[in-house]
């Protein structure tokens, strides 16, 4: 039996949600856009749906703009607000180094359309640097863009304090919570954001669908234009099996959150815990204290991650290196090398990001078969 822990890639959908999306992948086909009853039905599937990704952050249904997932969210939220403030003159954006290549290489596009944007450096733990961030603000600084939490080392990021400074200093906020939704308390009444990328794959729900909260007042250019969909901030047919099933996975999400995060850090607890016993050598990646308990990067010096990957999925142990983007090539993690490790570390490192499913059974099996693994690549 295959041991799935590659959560912080994608996750199984849940058989409710799976429920929930057939009718429209059937009899509900209609457009929601049209006036007769097919399209009224379908509609308010949708309205549905946006109440409960809405719900989950506590925002206003009218703040949810669906997207086609994460990376569209972000690009959304990016190239929406630059394109935007850009006829005031701001065309400066500041970003971290750690951040998803949604992110990054939507601000290399940017900065090759006449934006200037500042790559904000982060600590050995993967915290960035605020002090350097405050320093990079200037008059013609649109937005500021820190991902909630990472996707590689799970490192949380100071949120509040961040999105704090973005206000007085009357700058625009976006935060990439792919990873923190349904895992951290996420309450954009209280939170000091503008803009917040959310993905449905990434918590039990369909691929293909996502969303981007942006609270009122915000300008936002949009990067489909046709229809009068989303508030005209996304135009098109909408994904609506997708978006129902998103909704759902919202929902429950929400519902068992608490539950799930407990759940998440007696895994990781119990990885940590087993590998010790297994008298192994190895070196956690990230922050000891602000971390997202359903991400573990774990560097076992002396082995390779390509080699100890391809081990592990051998014997039935499915995990990654860090984002998917960047596994399947040598290429060096972006996340790790900001992080400044030692070479040593950067390269033998392996992510074990958990889910809904994973039971500390398969996490004593994982210890076990992962030391065996270390133990073979290490004999001199
Ligand atoms: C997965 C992920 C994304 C991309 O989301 P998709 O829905 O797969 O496009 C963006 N940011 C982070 C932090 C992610 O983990």
């Amino acid at each position: 039996m295959t041991i799935y822990l590659d959560h912080a890639a994608t996750t199984p959908i849940r058989p409710e949600v799976r429920e929930a999306m057939l009718p429209y992948l059937g009899e509900s086909f209609g457009n929601p856009s049209s006036i007769h009853q097919f399209g009224r039905t379908v509609r308010m599937a949708m309205d549905r749906a946006r109440e409960q990704v809405a719900g989950g952050l506590n925002a206003e249904p009218g703040q949810i703009i669906f997207t086609s997932g994460g990376t569209e969210a972000d690009n959304l939220a990016l190239m929406g607000v630059a394109t935007a403030y850009s006829e005031q003159g701001k065309k400066h954006i500041i970003t971290s180094r750690i951040e998803h290549h949604a992110i990054l290489d939507t601000c290399r596009f940017m900065e090759r359309m006449g934006f200037e944007v500042t790559y904000i450096p982060v600590d050995r733990t993967g915290l960035v640097d605020v002090e350097a961030l405050k320093k990079a603000i200037r008059s013609t600084t649109a937005l500021i863009s820190v991902m909630y939490g990472n996707n590689e080392v799970g490192t949380l990021q100071p949120i509040e304090e961040i999105g704090q400074i973005a206000r007085e200093r009357g700058v625009l906020f976006h935060t990439d919570a792919v990873q923190a939704f349904g895992m951290e308390e996420i309450d954009v009444k209280k939170l000091p954001v503008d803009l917040l990328s959310v993905s449905s794959h990434k918590i039990n729900g369909p691929k293909g669908a996502g969303a981007l909260y942006v609270s009122k007042n915000v300008k936002l250019v949009p990067r489909a234009f046709g229809g009068s969909q989303e508030r005209r901030r996304r135009a098109g047919t909408e994904n609506v099996p997708g978006i129902v099933g998103f909704g759902k996975a919202a929902e429950i999400a929400a519902a068992k959150r608490t539950e799930h995060r407990k759940q998440m850090l007696e895994l990781r607890e119990t990885l940590i815990g087993e590998l010790a016993r297994e008298r192994v050598n190895f070196v956690i990646n990230g922050h000891p204290k602000r971390f997202l308990p359903h991400i573990l990067n774990v560097s076992f010096p002396g082995t390779e991650t390509e080699t100890m990957l391809m081990n592990l999925d051998l014997e039935g142990v499915a995990c990654a290196s860090g984002s998917a983007c960047t596994s399947g090539t040598l290429e060096v993690s972006h996340v790790l090398e900001a992080m400044d490790l030692s070479d040593e570390l950067t390269r033998s490192a392996i992510r074990f990001s958990f889910g809904w499913g994973n039971t500390l059974e398969e996490m004593r099996r994982t210890a076990m078969i992962t030391a065996r693994i270390v133990r073979r690549l290490t004999i001199e």
